[in-house]
């Protein structure tokens, strides 16, 4: 598909948002609760439903963001991602998908609107500053989409994700710097064990020279096996990053994937 076909689907897609936002009376996508605050609120979801997404406590894994139990050192990660080969240093997530955040993932990754899934990113990037403020990345790099995914959603989740994080840490989201080269299978339908082998030379940089150095956040919407994110920091550390961290939505533990 050629860029002004894809911008011209953008823009009709955008339009028809907003013509949806005009007509349809503002309510929490969680609760279906009509919602207090107006439409322009920096979240789509009522107070009660955006504490609960972000409230999910507890300790987490520093390499896969997994919830681990009090006490436990994760520095050479955790049960759910030990003897794993991942290349990114760590990773933060607003939470472990299941329950609200489940059902508010599956609806913002499904709606014709992007509202959801950004509202989802600012849980995020408010629940996890701290964290992310302290790994100085210098560029928010999200996991492209094939072309041919593109054409099935009229946005990627994982750019929407990035724009808000690369906004609050001020650093640049770069959404043209990688490429995905190959079309895989879905990783859903591909065993866990085979999802590193699947991923493999999938992904390709455009331009190097602008990377060297860095640190780089990468962002995706979930986070299962770490097959997808680990490939993408091989390419990009191949490329001569100085390191890579991850950012997702929800963490998805093996056996519910
Ligand atoms: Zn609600
Ligand atoms: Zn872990």
């Amino acid at each position: 598909m050629s860029w002004s076909a894809q911008t011209l689907l953008q823009s009709l897609a955008a339009t028809a948002e907003q013509l949806l936002d005009f007509a349809i009376p503002p309510y929490c996508p969680l609760c279906r609760d009509v919602l207090a605050q107006p439409a322009q609120a920096a979240v789509c979801y009522c107070l009660q439903c955006s504490r609960r997404l972000a409230e999910q406590t507890g300790d987490r894994c520093q390499r896969c963001s997994a919830a681990v139990g009090p006490w436990s050192s994760t520095q050479r990660g955790c049960v759910h991602c030990r003897g794993r080969t991942l290349r990114f240093r760590s990773a933060v997530c607003l939470g472990m998908y299941h329950d609200d955040l489940r059902r508010a993932l599956l609806s913002a990754k499904w709606s014709f609107s992007s509202v959801q899934m950004q509202s989802l990113a600012r849980l995020l990037a408010h629940r996890c500053a701290p964290q992310l403020h302290a790994l100085q990345v210098d560029r928010v790099i999200p996991i492209p989409q094939h072309w041919r995914q593109r054409l099935l959603r009229h946005f990627n989740p994982a750019w929407l994700v990035a724009e808000q994080l690369a906004g609050v840490l001020n650093v640049p989201c770069d959404i043209h710097i990688l490429r995905k080269s190959r079309r895989t299978r879905p990783q859903k339908r591909v065993s866990v064990t085979q999802r590193f082998d699947n991923q493999k030379q999938s992904y390709a940089i455009q331009d190097a020279a602008v990377i060297r150095g860095e640190r780089i956040l990468i962002v995706d919407d979930v986070l299962t096996t770490g097959a997808t994110c680990s490939e993408v920091a091989g390419v990009l550390l191949k490329a001569g990053a100085a390191e890579c961290h991850v950012a997702v939505i929800a963490r998805v533990l093996d056996h519910s994937a």
